[in-house]
């Protein structure tokens, strides 16, 4: 696989038992339907639904659009990490892969990290308001 903003071979690590085809050059990483939940720190929720739940996939970010890495299939939906998080990650209609930028999964492990503490602290109204969302989720 091709990394969409360098153009240059990505290479394969694994994260647990899940296989990432990530770059090297930019930190870009592909992740197959399903791996946004294994790569982010373990929360109890289903990170991959709430964020596509209801999703318009017209977010705006500063990467600029892309093809998908895996298929071809261009340009990607933008969907906004989980909810209201003002992380924007690129979403494949046709193999419902994830593209994430360099930056963006640093960011939502401290996004997950935040509700994993509001958790622990004892349901706050944010809490509260986010777990209508996430906790309560089929799996
Ligand atoms: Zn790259
Ligand atoms: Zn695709």
């Amino acid at each position: 696989m091709h990394c969409p903003r360098c153009k240059k071979l990505m290479t394969t690590r694994s994260a647990g038992e899940t296989e990432l085809d990530s770059c090297l050059e930019c930190g870009g990483m592909f992740l197959d339907r399903g791996e946004l939940n294994t790569v982010a720190e373990p929360t109890a929720g289903d990170l991959e639904y709430s964020t596509l739940h209801d999703e318009s996939f017209e977010h705006d970010d500063e990467f600029g659009p892309i093809a998908c890495p895996r298929c071809g299939v261009g340009p990607m939906g933008k969907v906004e990490f989980n909810i209201y998080t003002g992380i924007i990650l690129d979403h494949c209609a046709a193999c419902h892969g994830f593209w994430m930028d360099g930056p963006e999964l640093k960011r939502i492990d401290v996004e997950v990290r935040r509700l994993n503490d509001e958790a622990s602290d004892g349901p706050g109204p944010v809490m509260l308001w986010f777990a209508n969302f996430i906790w309560s989720l089929p799996r």
